[in-house]
């Protein structure tokens, strides 16, 4: 065992390089895209703002192995993101929901967090086993929040009604009695590369043993010149679409040049309406920018849009409450376990909605894996 192709330059590709890398293999990583770090691609603008590519890329986790590992390639600065949901009146009400998002939404006042727990307990459905998202925020929250901060962006997001979706993708978001509004308020590490996405990339692999050949893609012929190949593109692409496609949202961004708006803080406004955006992000609030700000600065709309619709750009696996599409994905894996020489891995290899820390962790985890079986 000695060269390794690795198809995709994202962090599930970089992390498998790196470890092969420090195990002695030679490492090929090859992206059809002309730049590092996959979808945390990240580049500063026409304003000299530093934008993320592909949408915010939020760092946080409470994996301290994950955190450390990454920090040794690239200084992280602290960074504790926050959201805000715009009304229908146009007030911003903090998200994930707390009890000051409460006070605002039903013009209430609670001296405690466990009145505010309380009320939102009087709210709640009783559903025992929530069999979809719908279902979930009805146990949780009760009818009229769901239908406020939930229904419509989801709509947008997805496509699909709340009822159709998987109680996971809500779950994502946490929910607070008190007041405290971090939008990841369970994250111990939480920050942003000092110098960018793509700059950390650059650190990662960085090594004598990693070859990397960007602007091209990957061809099943590759396989026969190495030894093993781990490949984060997309599996069903792989086979033909064989047993049908693994479908996938996609956004489409939308930069626009404003004035700096001192009033809005909280780097992300998130749209409760009915129109086809989902939300906003104010870049200049990271803290990662470059040190001189101008006063023209960029802010970025995001459209959903069904992965056809944009090129082919996969960004989110679409998972449903009866899981249809993880159906399909298990006759893939289950083909792809028949080739010895090839292992799917990150979001578009295992058709997973992963965070960041997710995909280092698993691929730490997945490259032992293999490391006890093919460097034995
Ligand atoms: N969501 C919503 N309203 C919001 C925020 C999130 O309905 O204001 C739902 C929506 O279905 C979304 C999911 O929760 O896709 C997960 O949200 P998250 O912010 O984690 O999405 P990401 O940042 O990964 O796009």
């Amino acid at each position: 065992m000695r060269n390794i192709l690795i198809v995709g330059a994202g962090f599930a590709g970089a992390t498998y390089a790196r470890l092969a890398a420090e195990d002695g293999l030679n490492v090929t990583v090859i992206d059809r895209r002309n730049h590092l770090a996959g979808n945390a691609h990240d580049h500063i603008d026409a304003n000299g703002v530093r934008v993320h590519t592909y949408g915010p890329h939020l760092f946080h986790t409470s994996n301290s192995k994950v955190f450390e590992w990454l920090t040794g390639f690239e200084e992280f600065v602290p960074y504790e993101h926050r959201v805000r949901a715009r009304l229908p009146d146009e007030r911003l009400a903090p998200l994930p929901i707390n009890l000051d998002t409460l006070e605002l939404v039903f013009d209430k006042t609670f001296a405690t967090s466990s009145e505010a727990e309380m009320f939102l307990k009087d709210i709640s459905l009783e559903i025992e086993t929530p069999r979809n998202a719908e279902e979930y925020l009805f146990s949780r929250i009760g009818v009229e929040l769901t239908n406020l901060f939930f229904r419509p962006y989801t709509a947008k997001m997805w496509e699909m009604d709340l009822s159709e979706v998987a109680p996971s993708v809500v779950a994502r978001i946490p929910l607070r009695f008190d007041r405290q509004n971090l939008y990841f308020p369970n994250d111990k590490y939480q920050g942003l590369p000092r110098n960018g996405y793509t700059k950390l990339f650059e650190g990662m692999l960085q090594h004598d043993n990693i070859n990397v050949q960007l602007s091209r893609a990957f061809d099943k012929a590759m396989e026969a010149e190495f030894d093993f190949c781990f490949l984060s593109n997309a599996i069903d692409e792989y086979f033909d679409e064989a047993f049908g496609p693994l479908p996938y949202r996609s956004i489409k961004f939308r930069h626009e040049d404003r004035m700096r708006e001192p009033s809005v803080d909280a780097a992300t406004i998130n749209y409760t309406d009915h129109s086809p955006y989902t939300r906003e992000t104010h870049w200049w609030l990271l803290p990662n920018q470059q040190e001189r700000p101008r006063e023209t600065t960029t802010v970025t709309v995001e459209q959903p849009c069904s992965y056809v619709d944009n090129a082919f750009e996969r960004y989110y696996p679409v998972k449903t409450q009866d899981g249809r599409f993880d159906a399909v994905y298990e006759k893939y894996r289950t083909e792809a376990e028949k080739n010895p020489k090839v292992s799917f891995i990150g979001r578009c290899g295992t058709y997973q909605y992963l965070n960041m820390d997710q995909v280092i962790n698993q691929s730490f985890q997945g490259y032992e894996h293999w490391k006890r079986r093919a460097l034995a």
